[in-house]
Protein backbone atom coordinates (compact mmCIF):
# COMPACT_ATOMS: atom_id res chain seq x y z
CA UNK A 1 0.00 0.00 0.00
CA UNK A 2 1.68 3.35 -0.90
CA UNK A 3 2.04 5.59 1.80
CA UNK A 4 1.02 9.46 1.15
CA UNK A 5 3.21 12.25 2.76
CA UNK A 6 1.61 15.45 3.46
CA UNK A 7 4.04 18.74 4.02
CA UNK A 8 2.84 21.63 6.23
CA UNK A 9 4.47 25.08 7.37
CA UNK A 10 1.74 25.94 10.04
CA UNK A 11 1.67 23.61 13.35
CA UNK A 12 -2.09 24.43 13.24
CA UNK A 13 -2.24 22.74 10.09
CA UNK A 14 -0.50 19.59 10.82
CA UNK A 15 -2.17 19.16 13.57
CA UNK A 16 -5.50 19.37 12.04
CA UNK A 17 -4.31 16.93 9.41
CA UNK A 18 -3.41 14.40 12.25
CA UNK A 19 -6.93 14.80 14.37
CA UNK A 20 -8.40 14.44 10.88
CA UNK A 21 -7.36 10.99 9.94
CA UNK A 22 -6.99 7.97 12.50
CA UNK A 23 -4.39 6.31 9.43
CA UNK A 24 -1.75 9.10 9.98
CA UNK A 25 1.04 9.71 11.54
CA UNK A 26 3.12 12.06 12.29
CA UNK A 27 6.73 12.02 11.49
CA UNK A 28 9.06 13.66 13.93
CA UNK A 29 12.78 12.13 13.57
CA UNK A 30 11.23 9.00 12.05
CA UNK A 31 13.72 6.34 14.25
CA UNK A 32 10.07 4.20 14.71
CA UNK A 33 7.86 5.72 11.91
CA UNK A 34 10.00 5.03 8.83
CA UNK A 35 10.98 1.64 10.51
CA UNK A 36 7.50 0.79 10.07
CA UNK A 37 7.43 2.07 7.10
CA UNK A 38 10.47 0.10 5.87
CA UNK A 39 8.37 -3.33 7.36
CA UNK A 40 5.32 -2.60 5.40
CA UNK A 41 3.20 -1.24 8.71
CA UNK A 42 -0.24 -1.12 7.11
CA UNK A 43 -1.84 0.37 10.40
CA UNK A 44 -1.36 3.87 8.56
CA UNK A 45 -1.50 5.44 4.93
CA UNK A 46 -0.29 9.49 5.59
CA UNK A 47 2.65 10.98 6.92
CA UNK A 48 2.12 14.32 8.50
CA UNK A 49 5.47 16.42 8.53
CA UNK A 50 5.69 19.75 9.90
CA UNK A 51 8.87 22.26 8.70
CA UNK A 52 8.11 24.66 11.46
CA UNK A 53 11.79 25.07 13.00
CA UNK A 54 10.61 26.51 16.44
CA UNK A 55 8.96 22.61 16.47
CA UNK A 56 13.41 22.82 17.12
CA UNK A 57 13.40 25.26 19.82
CA UNK A 58 15.06 25.33 23.67
CA UNK A 59 13.69 27.75 25.41
CA UNK A 60 14.23 29.23 29.09
CA UNK A 61 11.31 30.62 30.42
CA UNK A 62 12.12 32.08 33.83
CA UNK A 63 12.08 29.20 36.21
CA UNK A 64 10.79 26.78 33.09
CA UNK A 65 12.37 25.38 30.52
CA UNK A 66 10.24 24.45 27.23
CA UNK A 67 11.79 21.67 24.91
CA UNK A 68 10.33 21.83 21.43
CA UNK A 69 8.61 18.48 20.76
CA UNK A 70 10.86 17.74 17.79
CA UNK A 71 13.87 19.04 19.66
CA UNK A 72 16.20 15.68 19.34
CA UNK A 73 18.49 13.61 21.93
CA UNK A 74 21.52 15.25 20.38
CA UNK A 75 20.53 18.83 21.10
CA UNK A 76 19.68 18.20 24.99
CA UNK A 77 22.85 16.29 25.08
CA UNK A 78 24.71 19.03 23.44
CA UNK A 79 22.50 22.24 25.31
CA UNK A 80 24.63 23.59 28.12
CA UNK A 81 22.04 24.41 30.60
CA UNK A 82 20.36 20.96 30.05
CA UNK A 83 23.27 19.28 31.91
CA UNK A 84 20.66 17.56 34.43
CA UNK A 85 18.66 16.03 31.68
CA UNK A 86 22.19 15.10 29.04
CA UNK A 87 22.51 11.78 31.16
CA UNK A 88 19.18 10.44 29.93
CA UNK A 89 19.47 11.74 26.50
CA UNK A 90 22.75 10.16 26.14
CA UNK A 91 21.86 6.57 26.54
CA UNK A 92 19.21 6.42 24.20
CA UNK A 93 20.35 4.32 21.25
CA UNK A 94 23.52 5.11 19.33
CA UNK A 95 24.71 8.50 18.20
CA UNK A 96 22.59 7.80 14.44
CA UNK A 97 19.15 7.45 17.15
CA UNK A 98 20.30 10.40 19.15
CA UNK A 99 20.29 12.48 16.13
CA UNK A 100 16.77 11.67 15.15
CA UNK A 101 15.36 10.78 17.97
CA UNK A 102 12.90 13.53 19.33
CA UNK A 103 11.28 14.21 22.74
CA UNK A 104 8.13 14.34 21.10
CA UNK A 105 8.41 10.90 19.24
CA UNK A 106 9.66 9.16 23.05
CA UNK A 107 6.13 9.92 24.48
CA UNK A 108 4.67 8.04 21.98
CA UNK A 109 7.00 5.27 21.80
CA UNK A 110 5.71 1.94 22.94
CA UNK A 111 7.54 -0.29 25.57
CA UNK A 112 10.84 -0.86 26.42
CA UNK A 113 10.84 2.25 24.97
CA UNK A 114 10.20 5.16 26.70
CA UNK A 115 13.46 6.49 28.88
CA UNK A 116 12.94 9.93 27.88
CA UNK A 117 9.47 10.25 28.90
CA UNK A 118 9.95 8.14 32.19
CA UNK A 119 12.45 10.69 33.32
CA UNK A 120 9.99 14.02 32.00
CA UNK A 121 7.38 12.23 34.59
CA UNK A 122 10.03 11.76 37.06
CA UNK A 123 10.28 15.69 36.62
CA UNK A 124 6.09 16.49 36.43
CA UNK A 125 6.39 17.81 33.01
CA UNK A 126 3.32 19.11 31.04
CA UNK A 127 2.40 18.69 27.39
CA UNK A 128 1.00 21.33 25.31
CA UNK A 129 -0.95 20.26 22.52
CA UNK A 130 -1.51 22.01 19.30
CA UNK A 131 -4.42 23.80 18.83
CA UNK A 132 -5.08 23.83 22.53
CA UNK A 133 -4.48 26.75 24.22
CA UNK A 134 -4.43 27.34 27.77
CA UNK A 135 -4.14 24.84 30.22
CA UNK A 136 -1.24 21.90 29.43
CA UNK A 137 -1.75 18.33 29.79
CA UNK A 138 -0.05 16.95 32.78
CA UNK A 139 2.38 13.95 32.10
CA UNK A 140 0.59 11.90 34.21
CA UNK A 141 -2.83 12.74 32.71
CA UNK A 142 -1.16 12.08 29.66
CA UNK A 143 0.55 8.83 29.68
CA UNK A 144 -2.82 7.45 31.51
CA UNK A 145 -4.28 7.27 28.54
CA UNK A 146 -1.80 7.40 25.66
CA UNK A 147 -3.90 5.25 22.93
CA UNK A 148 -6.38 7.62 23.03
CA UNK A 149 -4.05 10.55 22.23
CA UNK A 150 -3.03 9.13 19.04
CA UNK A 151 -4.17 12.13 17.13
CA UNK A 152 -2.92 15.33 19.08
CA UNK A 153 -0.03 17.30 18.19
CA UNK A 154 2.73 17.77 20.99
CA UNK A 155 3.98 20.90 20.30
CA UNK A 156 6.51 21.66 23.10
CA UNK A 157 6.73 20.00 26.85
CA UNK A 158 7.26 22.53 29.79
CA UNK A 159 9.30 21.52 33.09
CA UNK A 160 10.27 23.03 35.84
CA UNK A 161 14.38 23.46 36.55
CA UNK A 162 15.24 21.94 39.36
CA UNK A 163 16.67 24.09 41.53
CA UNK A 164 19.36 21.62 42.96
CA UNK A 165 20.03 19.56 40.10
CA UNK A 166 21.28 16.94 42.45
CA UNK A 167 17.64 16.46 43.46
CA UNK A 168 17.02 14.39 39.96
CA UNK A 169 18.62 11.20 39.28
CA UNK A 170 18.17 8.53 36.64
CA UNK A 171 19.73 4.93 35.77
CA UNK A 172 18.87 2.95 32.53
CA UNK A 173 19.31 -0.79 33.27
CA UNK A 174 20.44 -2.46 30.28
CA UNK A 175 22.36 -5.72 29.10
CA UNK A 176 24.19 -4.41 26.34
CA UNK A 177 26.14 -1.45 27.12
CA UNK A 178 25.90 1.50 26.19
CA UNK A 179 23.44 1.65 24.07
CA UNK A 180 21.52 -1.49 24.69
CA UNK A 181 17.20 -0.96 25.15
CA UNK A 182 16.00 -0.53 28.66
CA UNK A 183 15.16 -3.73 30.89
CA UNK A 184 13.94 -0.65 32.97
CA UNK A 185 14.74 2.88 33.16
CA UNK A 186 14.36 4.76 36.72
CA UNK A 187 14.07 8.65 37.00
CA UNK A 188 13.89 10.15 40.85
CA UNK A 189 12.75 13.89 41.42
CA UNK A 190 13.71 13.74 45.83
CA UNK A 191 13.89 18.04 45.93
CA UNK A 192 14.97 18.14 49.81
CA UNK A 193 13.97 20.82 52.51
CA UNK A 194 16.03 20.88 55.61
CA UNK A 195 16.91 17.28 54.84
CA UNK A 196 13.84 15.82 54.40
CA UNK A 197 12.41 14.91 51.05
CA UNK A 198 9.40 17.09 49.63
CA UNK A 199 7.50 16.35 46.79
CA UNK A 200 9.12 13.03 45.52
CA UNK A 201 8.15 12.03 42.30
CA UNK A 202 9.80 8.08 41.44
CA UNK A 203 9.09 6.95 37.59
CA UNK A 204 10.11 3.56 35.74
CA UNK A 205 10.02 3.27 31.91
CA UNK A 206 9.60 -0.75 30.83
CA UNK A 207 8.11 -1.49 33.63
CA UNK A 208 4.60 -1.45 31.91
CA UNK A 209 3.13 -0.29 28.44
CA UNK A 210 4.14 3.20 29.29
CA UNK A 211 6.62 5.32 31.59
CA UNK A 212 4.76 4.89 35.35
CA UNK A 213 5.22 6.61 38.82
CA UNK A 214 6.37 4.42 41.85
CA UNK A 215 3.57 5.72 43.67
CA UNK A 216 4.16 2.80 46.41
CA UNK A 217 8.19 4.21 46.43
CA UNK A 218 6.80 7.72 46.90
CA UNK A 219 4.86 7.31 49.61
CA UNK A 220 7.40 5.68 51.93
CA UNK A 221 10.32 8.74 50.87
CA UNK A 222 7.81 11.76 51.48
CA UNK A 223 8.96 13.54 54.83
CA UNK A 224 12.28 11.33 54.76
CA UNK A 225 15.56 11.75 55.08
CA UNK A 226 17.38 9.73 52.84
CA UNK A 227 19.04 7.31 54.97
CA UNK A 228 19.72 4.09 55.13
CA UNK A 229 16.41 2.24 56.74
CA UNK A 230 14.35 4.07 54.04
CA UNK A 231 16.53 3.69 51.17
CA UNK A 232 16.12 -0.56 51.94
CA UNK A 233 11.52 0.27 52.57
CA UNK A 234 11.75 1.87 49.40
CA UNK A 235 13.70 -0.98 47.63
CA UNK A 236 11.10 -3.21 49.28
CA UNK A 237 8.05 -1.35 48.12
CA UNK A 238 9.80 -1.50 44.72
CA UNK A 239 7.44 -3.13 42.29
CA UNK A 240 4.33 -3.01 44.92
CA UNK A 241 1.54 -2.68 42.45
CA UNK A 242 3.33 -3.09 39.44
CA UNK A 243 3.06 -6.41 36.87
CA UNK A 244 5.78 -6.08 34.83
CA UNK A 245 5.90 -7.12 31.17
CA UNK A 246 7.92 -10.17 29.44
CA UNK A 247 9.86 -8.80 26.33
CA UNK A 248 12.43 -10.12 24.65
CA UNK A 249 14.92 -8.36 27.21
CA UNK A 250 13.72 -9.64 30.70
CA UNK A 251 11.01 -11.17 31.67
CA UNK A 252 8.48 -10.12 34.10
CA UNK A 253 9.61 -12.08 36.84
CA UNK A 254 13.31 -10.78 36.36
CA UNK A 255 12.07 -7.10 36.44
CA UNK A 256 10.69 -7.90 39.73
CA UNK A 257 13.73 -9.81 41.09
CA UNK A 258 15.55 -6.52 40.11
CA UNK A 259 13.94 -3.31 40.39
CA UNK A 260 14.77 -3.17 44.33
CA UNK A 261 18.25 -3.56 43.96
CA UNK A 262 18.42 -0.86 40.99
CA UNK A 263 16.16 1.36 43.06
CA UNK A 264 18.35 0.87 45.88
CA UNK A 265 21.36 1.96 43.88
CA UNK A 266 20.00 4.85 42.26
CA UNK A 267 19.00 6.02 45.76
CA UNK A 268 22.07 5.71 47.21
CA UNK A 269 23.70 7.09 44.38
CA UNK A 270 26.17 4.17 44.41
CA UNK A 271 28.26 4.19 41.17
CA UNK A 272 28.54 1.38 38.98
C1 LIG B 1 17.92 1.16 17.09
C2 LIG B 1 16.98 1.90 18.00
C3 LIG B 1 17.36 2.11 19.32
C4 LIG B 1 16.49 2.81 20.18
N1 LIG B 1 16.87 3.00 21.48
C5 LIG B 1 16.02 3.64 22.32
C6 LIG B 1 16.38 3.82 23.68
O1 LIG B 1 17.46 3.42 24.13
N2 LIG B 1 15.49 4.45 24.49
C7 LIG B 1 14.30 4.92 24.04
O2 LIG B 1 13.54 5.49 24.83
N3 LIG B 1 13.94 4.77 22.75
C8 LIG B 1 14.77 4.15 21.88
N4 LIG B 1 14.41 3.98 20.57
C9 LIG B 1 13.08 4.40 20.14
C10 LIG B 1 13.03 5.80 19.48
O3 LIG B 1 14.16 6.07 18.73
C11 LIG B 1 12.87 6.91 20.52
O4 LIG B 1 11.86 6.56 21.44
C12 LIG B 1 12.57 8.27 19.89
O5 LIG B 1 12.58 9.26 20.91
C13 LIG B 1 11.28 8.35 19.09
O6 LIG B 1 11.23 9.66 18.52
P1 LIG B 1 11.10 9.94 16.95
O7 LIG B 1 11.12 11.41 16.79
O8 LIG B 1 12.09 9.19 16.16
O9 LIG B 1 9.65 9.34 16.71
P2 LIG B 1 8.92 9.07 15.31
O10 LIG B 1 9.36 7.77 14.75
O11 LIG B 1 8.96 10.27 14.42
O12 LIG B 1 7.40 8.93 15.86
C14 LIG B 1 7.07 7.91 16.79
C15 LIG B 1 5.57 8.00 17.13
O13 LIG B 1 5.29 9.20 17.84
C16 LIG B 1 4.34 10.00 17.15
N5 LIG B 1 4.82 11.38 17.32
C17 LIG B 1 6.09 11.83 17.20
N6 LIG B 1 6.17 13.12 17.54
C18 LIG B 1 4.93 13.51 17.87
C19 LIG B 1 4.35 14.74 18.30
N7 LIG B 1 5.11 15.83 18.47
N8 LIG B 1 3.03 14.78 18.55
C20 LIG B 1 2.25 13.68 18.37
N9 LIG B 1 2.74 12.48 17.98
C21 LIG B 1 4.05 12.40 17.72
C22 LIG B 1 4.40 9.52 15.70
O14 LIG B 1 3.17 9.75 15.01
C23 LIG B 1 4.66 8.04 15.88
O15 LIG B 1 3.47 7.36 16.17
C24 LIG B 1 15.25 3.31 19.69
C25 LIG B 1 14.89 3.09 18.35
C26 LIG B 1 15.74 2.40 17.51
C27 LIG B 1 15.31 2.20 16.07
Amino acid sequence: MPVKVETYDRTEDAARALSASRSARFLSGGTLVMRAVNEADQSFETIIRLRDASFRDIRIEGENLVLGAGVTMAAIVAHRDLAFLAPVARVIGGPAIRNMATVGGNLFAASPYGDFTAALLALGATLNLAGQSGRGMPIDEFLRDRDRNAGVLVQSISVARPRDASAFRFAKVSRVKPKGVSVMSIAAFLPQSGGRITGARVAYGAMAPTPIRATAVERILEGQTLDAATIERAAAAATEGFDPPTDSLASSWYRREVAGVHLKRLLTAERR
